[in-house]
C-alpha cells in the first residue's frame, strides 16, 4: 500500500498564539493544507502537555483552548481540510505513551537539550514533575498515533522529532513494522527557525512575556514595535548600526517581502539596501520600526478580522473541536489496535491464541 502523506503538529494552550508560532509553524501549516499534497492533516492542542508545567493552573489551560482554536481559524486552518483536536480527549495517546516509556531510558531524556533549557526556564531544577520530564515521550505518541510523516515545527522541536524517530525504530525492531517514522519540516527562512522575543531574548515564548500576539490590536502591535530591542550601541542616527542580533531586522527577515518596499519605503529597493544603510550609519531606528509596523499590520490585519468573525459564534467553534476530537480518536484507536496486536496484548480478539491455549491445557 502506498504510504499516505500525513501532517501533524500542535501547540500548547498556554496562551494566545504569537508571531513566533506563525512564522515557525502556523503559516506553513496553512500552505501545506492548501497544497493538496497531503492525504490528512491533524492539528492539535496539547492541553495535557500544557498541564505538565501548569498543574496548579487548570483554568489557564481551559481558557486558552478556545483562544488557540480561534487563532487557528483566523490564520486559515480550515476544519473541512484539517482535523483540529484536543490531546486530552484522545485517551489512546496516554496508552501509547505508557508503552513507549519502556523504550526510552532516563539518561536519554536527560540529554534532550530543549527539555534541559525548559527545565531551567521554569526553575524546575530541584523538583521536575515526571510528566514534564517525559513529555518528549508523550509527544512521540501524539505523532505516531496518527502515523504522521511530516511535522512542521520550529527549531526547538528538533530533539523531540529525533526522539520520536528513535522510538519508532525501536518499536518496529522489537514488535515488527507498525509505526511510521516522522520527518521534521523546519521553516526555510533562517529568521523563522526561532523567532526572538521583542526583548531580544532567544525565543519569543508565551511563558516569557515577550510576544506580539496574532490577536493584538493594531495599537498594541505599534506600541510593542516602538519599544522593541534593537542595537544597544546605535544611539545617534549617524552611528553605524548592527543588523545581526537586532530584533527589528530579524522580524523584517521573517516578514518583509520586496513589494513592501514599493508600498511603504520606496527610497530602498529591498531589505539588503536598508541593512546596508543601517550598517553605514545615518538611518534611525524609528524609521526602520515604522516600516516594520506597516509590514506587520498588513500581515496581521486580515488575521485579526477573521478572528473577530469567528468570535461571533463560540459554540460553533466548540462544536468544530468536538467533531475534530471524534474523528481523531477513531484514527488513534485504529493505530492502537495495531500496536496492541504487535505487542501481543490483544488477548480477546486473537482467536488463534485462545485455541492454542485451549490445546495446551487439554494436553493435546
Ligand atoms: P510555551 O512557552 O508554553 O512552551 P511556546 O511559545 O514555546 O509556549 P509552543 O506551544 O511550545 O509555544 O510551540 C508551538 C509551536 O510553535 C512549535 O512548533 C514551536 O516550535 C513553534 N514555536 C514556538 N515559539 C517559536 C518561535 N519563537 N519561533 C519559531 N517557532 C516557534
Ligand atoms: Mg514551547
Amino acid at each position: 500500500m502506498k504510504q499516505e502523506k500525513i501532517v501533524l503538529t500542535g501547540d500548547r494552550p498556554t496562551g494566545k498564539l504569537h508571531i513566533g508560532h506563525y512564522v515557525g509553524s502556523l503559516r506553513r501549516r496553512v500552505e501545506l493544507q492548501n497544497s493538496g499534497q497531503f492525504d490528512k492533516i491533524f492539528i492539535f492542542e496539547a492541553d495535557a502537555q500544557a498541564l505538565t508545567d501548569n498543574i496548579d493552573n487548570p483554568e489557564k489551560v481551559r481558557q486558552n483552548v478556545i483562544e488557540v482554536a480561534l487563532d487557528y481559524l483566523a490564520c486559515g486552518i480550515d476544519p473541512a481540510k484539517s482535523t483540529i483536536f484536543i490531546q486530552s480527549q484522545i485517551p489512546e495517546l496516554c496508552e501509547l505513551s505508557f508503552y513507549f516509556m519502556d523504550l526510552v531510558s532516563v539518561s536519554r531524556l536527560q540529554r534532550n537539550p530543549t527539555v534541559k533549557t525548559e527545565i531551567q526556564m521554569r526553575n524546575f531544577e530541584a523538583s521536575i514533575p515526571v510528566g514534564f520530564f517525559t513529555y518528549p515521550i508523550s509527544q512521540a505518541a501524539d505523532i505516531t498515533a496518527f502515523k504522521a510523516t511530516t511535522v512542521p515545527v520550529g527549531e526547538d522541536q528538533e530533539p523531540m522529532l529525533e526522539q520520536a524517530r528513535e522510538i519508532v525504530r525501536r518499536f518496529n525492531y522489537i514488535y515488527g513494522d507498525t509505526l511510521v517514522e516522522p520527518n521534521i519540516l523546519l521553516p526555510e527562512n533562517a529568521a523563522c527557525l526561532r523567532l526572538p522575543g521583542t526583548d531580544g531574548k532567544a525565543k519569543m515564548s508565551k511563558s516569557l512575556g515577550n510576544c506580539i500576539y496574532l490577536s493584538d490590536s493594531a495599537d498594541e502591535v505599534e506600541k510593542k514595535i516602538r519599544t522593541m530591542y534593537t542595537d544597544p550601541n546605535h544611539l545617534k542616527v549617524s552611528d553605524p548600526g548592527q543588523v545581526e542580533g537586532n530584533t527589528v531586522f530579524t522580524y523584517l527577515d521573517a516578514f518583509s517581502r520586496p513589494e513592501h518596499f514599493g508600498r511603504y519605503l520606496p527610497d530602498y529597493a529591498d531589505l539588503e539596501e536598508l541593512k546596508a544603510h543601517y550598517r553605514r550609519g545615518g538611518l534611525g531606528d524609528v524609521k526602520v520600526k515604522k516600516f516594520l509596523a506597516a509590514v506587520m499590520q498588513e500581515e496581521l490585519e486580515p488575521i485579526r478580522q477573521r478572528r473577530k468573525e469567528f468570535e461571533q459564534d463560540i459554540p460553533a467553534v466548540y462544536e468544530m473541536l468536538k467533531k475534530g476530537c471524534e474523528a481523531a480518536r477513531a484514527v488513534a484507536a485504529d493505530t492502537l489496535s495495531e500496536v496492541r496486536k504487535a505487542m501481543k496484548i490483544n488477548y480477546f480478539d486473537d482467536e488463534a491464541l485462545i485455541a492454542e491455549q485451549a490445546a495446551r491445557f487439554s494436553g493435546k
